[in-house]
């Protein structure tokens, strides 16, 4: 198992065989302690970013019905709601108030909304309001061209004209088809997800990836995940980090089992040993607490992702202001950094 580490530690790359064996077998505080060194090989300086954006939701109509969101409607459901344009200004005028630079545009595949929606918030966002907007999950995006007869990289050229910077990883949870099929198999496969982001990045739109674990996934396809990633980030190398989340019980219709503190601290550390080409890993505060997301800044973790700026979360672990957020990194050893969205 050393020489796994070791090989780790030299920055060689890990085999998805050797990926496995670690973590099957090896001591999840050695994984931790590589990891932390490798971090420490890789970004010195001792710094650890975090960012300030908001959420906003623009609608909650979505024809994919994952089994584990309890936020999507139908388009008949009395809850069901399309932001107007002076509704998301509001909104994003009262993130700009706390502080916040950055919009991260999310939405339901909602079939009833005209493509020049998309662009009039966009460029309402990004040139009345000076804000930097990431937005659209790779199946938001695939469906919104094929609603609108165009191809994917019209939709992505169209897009950026009117001012996204950036496509984030949503949606992957778990990139084996056999989950897929379990949480989401509305959504794209595995291979598709990949290629949909790989396309967002041949553009020059950037983003991060994710896992989400906690469902009935086996550590094999943890691994099919990581390689997935990684060999996206290969062919188009726009995953500026990667995050570790938890799937959280919004709904009773997907199998979600506890995640204890050492898996996932075992799963960030070997991230940040396996992703040798993802520069930045974060960890998420959200759904594992700030005690365990002080850890894992010493786990290979670089980065807390962004404080909270919702009136809706899932558990208020978060921090909510930029002085809670500097404070957090200062305590836990580290140099705090406000970063841009794309870690310019
Ligand atoms: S695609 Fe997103 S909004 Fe739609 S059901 Fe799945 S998680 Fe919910």
């Amino acid at each position: 198992m050393n020489s796994l580490l070791n090989k780790a530690i030299a920055q060689e790359r890990l085999t998805p065989a050797e990926g496995l064996e670690i973590l099957k077998n090896a001591p999840w505080t050695d994984v931790v302690e590589a990891a932390d060194t490798v971090r420490k090989a890789k970004l010195p300086g001792n710094r650890v970013g975090y960012t300030a954006f908001r959420i906003v939701n623009y609608t909650n109509v979505c024809e994919v019905t994952c089994s584990f969101c309890s936020f999507c409607r139908s388009a008949h459901s009395p809850e069901a709601y399309v932001l107007s344009l002076d509704e998301i200004r509001q909104k994003t005028l009262e993130a700009k108030a706390k502080g916040a630079d950055q919009i991260f545009l999310q939405g339901g595949v909602n079939k009833e909304i005209p493509l020049s929606y998309y662009t009039d918030v966009l460029k309402m966002l990004t040139q009345e309001l000076g804000v930097k907007v990431r937005g659209f999950s790779p199946v938001e995006l695939v469906r919104i061209a094929e609603f609108n007869g165009i191809t994917l990289d019209e939709l992505l050229d169209i897009f950026k004209d009117a001012g996204l910077s950036s496509v984030p990883g949503a949606g992957a949870e778990i990139l084996s088809d056999r989950m897929r099929q379990i949480l989401s198999p509305k959504k794209l496969p595995a291979q598709q997800w990949c290629d949909t982001l790989a396309a967002c990045h041949k553009k020059g739109l950037p983003g991060s990836a994710n896992i989400v674990i906690g469902s009935a996934e086996t550590a094999e396809e943890v691994i099919e995940h990581l390689e997935y990633v990684r060999k996206t980030q290969d062919i188009a190398g726009g995953f500026k980090s990667f995050v570790v989340w938890t799937f959280q019980p919004q709904t009773d219709k997907f199998p979600i089992r506890h995640v204890r503190g050492d898996e996932y601290l075992k799963l960030l550390a070997l991230s940040r040993l396996y992703l040798d080409n993802v520069p930045h890993i974060e960890v998420s505060l959200l759904g594992m607490g700030l005690s365990l997301g002080e850890l894992g800044l010493h786990a290979g973790a670089d980065d807390i992702n962004s404080i909270v700026i919702e009136e809706n979360v899932l558990q208020n672990h978060g921090l909510t202001t930029i002085e809670q957020a500097e404070a957090f990194i200062k305590n836990a050893g580290f140099t705090p950094y406000r970063r841009s969205l794309n870690f310019d």
